[in-house]
């Protein structure tokens, strides 16, 4: 038996098993990846969960073509050194009988856009978070009004683990990355980065929603919202690019943490 007299050591002892999640729906990009980087620098255990789920998609959205490519995830995975990837399955987790929700009062943006949305991610995530039980979850900045209702839920129902939160991954033209880019075509891709100049331009402006209306290109936006994420102050939008949908933000004041 290990004795352990000092509280640094205790401590330390009590960490030997920091577990870190990396909540997921596949379709591995950077963005993931910086995710799981940063839980395998943090955690001792690193736990990668790969679950499409079908809760926070609206009926006539895009979960059938959803790209899936499990093998090439787990290559991934298992090449950054993950320890575990859980990978259940729609039954696993929705068996019948199913009924108990968590609906987070949430306001604007996706939440109006995508009606039942946040209420698919927050029960997801409680469940995954009560199964794996990490010390931290991590997710993207890429998603930012996700990360607002999930540390309200953490907050308001004293979930005992701690959220982190990464700075958007984006390729070298600016267009953060998403499993979605891969509906677009080369041309589509060429107009989708009106989204991430639009917000840009937002971002020095004095009036950051209408510069960043203003600046969208001929693109449809679905709404340009502030949106206010612990300390930090986030414009963000979603427009689509033919039948493709893509969100984006970026910061205007504080530290998104
Ligand atoms: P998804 O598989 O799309 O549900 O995303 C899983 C996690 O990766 C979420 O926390 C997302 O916010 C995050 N993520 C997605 N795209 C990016 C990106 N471009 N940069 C950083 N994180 C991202």
């Amino acid at each position: 038996m290990k004795s352990v007299r000092t509280v640094a050591e205790m401590k330390q002892v009590a960490q030997s098993h920091k577990v870190g999640l990396v909540p997921t729906m596949g379709a591995f990009h950077e963005g993931h990846l910086s995710l799981i980087r940063a839980a395998r620098e943090e955690c001792d255990f690193v736990v990668v969960s790969l679950f499409l789920n079908p809760a926070q998609f609206g009926a006539n959205e895009d979960l059938d073509r959803y790209p899936r490519d499990q093998e090439r995830d787990a290559r991934l995975a298992e090449e950054e050194s993950v320890d575990v990837l859980f990978v259940p399955s729609p039954d696993e987790m929705y068996p019948d009988g199913f009924g108990t929700w968590v609906d987070v009062d949430a306001q604007g943006g996706e939440a109006v856009a995508r009606p039942g949305h946040f209420r698919g991610v927050a029960t997801v995530c409680l469940k995954l978070f009560n199964i794996v039980r990490p010390d931290v979850a991590y997710f993207g900045q890429k998603d930012a009004q996700q990360v607002a209702v999930l540390r309200r839920m953490v907050g308001d129902l004293n979930v005992p683990l701690e959220l982190r939160v990464l700075p958007t991954v984006r390729d070298v033209d600016g267009l953060a990355l998403s499993s979605r880019n891969a509906y677009l075509t080369p041309a589509q891709r060429r107009e989708a980065l009106a989204l991430p100049r639009a917000l840009e331009a937002g971002r020095t402006a004095a009036d950051p929603v209408s510069a960043a209306r203003a600046a969208l290109n001929g693109l449809e936006p679905e709404y340009v919202d502030l949106l206010r994420v612990g300390e930090a102050t986030l414009l963000t939008a979603a427009t689509r690019v033919g039948t493709t949908r893509l969100i984006d933000n970026v910061v205007l004041e504080g530290e998104l943490r």
